[in-house]
Order: structure tokens, then sequence, then C-alpha cells
């Protein structure tokens, strides 16, 4: 199956095809092979970017998050063209029932052998030993649509999270695009907010904590494995949960 779509900030097209493999969890472009983990990150600034040796390939959040989800660690190689992977609607859904025919595979979940807590202005994330896994994510927004969501799993299943789309403002348009980023955002694969109110229709009641939980889902997986453990996410940014990636990844 070959998934095809525009990339979010590049607005190129590109292609995925998964092949199964023996060893991680890896993509391929032409010949080269980059694994997604938290040393590969070359980029946080607005997606996950992941690169070695020139190539940078971005936006990989999203369909990390579905490997995360399916518990798929090993036995895959991903073959991408193009500079970034596709946003296709904006959220993991397709992602995830792509991967439908590929077992959960890879090391069982590593207990977290102690607390680690990573603060930048009021972001942090905290990471702290516990008998299952659990996240909570939050956000704080003074949009009148958004102000102050929560998200915890479980209850909510992590597969849940995955139709929640990448979310932005109307007013960040011009400001990004002068920055060369967003040249293939669209209502179609975002949910966007206007001044006051939504640009489009969400798609559930707290869409945007939702998807912040499902890119720190996608981050995480940078750590190389799965861990067990208790996570909780507060105004997170990829560059926040990167960096957890790589302090678990050493
Ligand atoms: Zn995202």
């Amino acid at each position: 199956m070959t998934i095809r779509g525009i990339g979010l900030h590049s607005g190129e097209q590109g292609t995925v095809r998964f092949h199964p493999a023996d060893g991680p969890v890896r993509f391929r472009v032409g010949s080269l092979e980059l694994r997604p983990l938290a040393s590969t990150v070359v980029d946080t600034t607005r997606c996950t970017v992941i690169g070695h040796q020139g190539l940078r390939l971005m936006t990989v959040e999203h369909l990390l998050a579905a490997l995360h989800i399916r518990g798929i660690w090993e036995g895959l190689v991903i073959e991408v063209s193009g500079p970034e992977i596709p946003i296709l609607d904006g959220s993991a859904q397709e992602w995830l029932a792509a991967l439908q025919g590929f077992p959960a595979s890879g090391p069982q979940p590593q207990p977290l052998s102690g607390t680690t807590r990573i603060e930048e202005g009021r972001s942090n994330v905290l990471a702290q030993p516990a008998g299952t896994f659990s996240l909570t994510t939050t956000v704080l927004f003074t949009h009148p649509k958004i102000g102050y969501q929560q998200v915890q799993c479980p209850p909510t299943r992590l597969e849940e999270l995955a139709p929640a789309r990448t979310f932005g403002f109307l007013s960040e348009v011009e400001a990004m695009r002068a920055k060369g980023l967003i040249k293939g955002a669209s209502l179609d694969n975002a949910l966007v907010f206007s001044e006051h109110d939504f640009a489009n229709t969400p798609r559930m009641l707290h869409e945007p904590v939702w998807h912040k939980a499902l890119d720190f889902l996608g981050d995480l997986y940078l750590a190389g494995r799965p861990y067990q453990g208790r996570f909780v996410v507060h105004r997170g940014s990829h560059r926040l949960h990167v960096e957890l990636a790589r302090l678990l990844q050493s």
C-alpha cells in the first residue's frame, strides 16, 4: 500500500510505503536508512524533524504516534519519498489504519527507574515510576474556544486520540508562511481557530489537548523502546517531548 499526500510545512508531495523487515523500525529514503531516535532529531521548531548527513525528514510525529499506539518497535521499514511525512487529515488515524496488518513487536515496556522533570517557561514534562503506563496532558490557551483542557489515558484509550488533528490559529498563518512554514496547511488538514471561534468543525470536545497527547506519544517513540510509568505533560512542545525521549534513550 502506498500512502500519498502533501507535507504540512513543505507543501510538497510525498509517499510512504511499509515493508516488513527484520530489525528495528526505521525510515528508508533512497539508499539511506534512518532510525527514529531522539539522537537523530535535528529540529523541533514546529514539527519533529529527524536527519542525518544532509538528509532531513520532517513531521514524523503523527506516524510515530501510530507506531507507538500499535506497539510496533521492530519488523518494519518505512520507505519515504519527499522531504516530509504527508500530513493527510492532520491526525494519526490514517497511519493507525495503514499499520493494522503489522503485529505489535519489540521489547516489553521498561519500568522508569527514577523521576525526570523538564521545564521550560510555563511548560513542563514529568516522567515517574508507576506500575502501569499512564499519560496526562494539559493545554492552556487564551483563545475562548480552548482555554484549559486536559486528557487522561486511561480512561481515554490511546487509539481514541488518533483522530485528533493538528491545530492552528488564523492569526499566525501569515507569520508562519513568512518563515517558510505551513505551506501545505488547509482547513482539510487542521483544526483552525479564527479570532474568537472555530474556522472549521472540531471532531471532538477537546481536540487540541487530544492532539497534544498524540504528539507526545509520537515524540516519546524516539526514546527507542516502550516505557512503563506515569507521564504528565503541561503545555508540552516537541522540544520538551524530544528532550525527555533523549534522556530516556541515554
Ligand atoms: Zn501534531
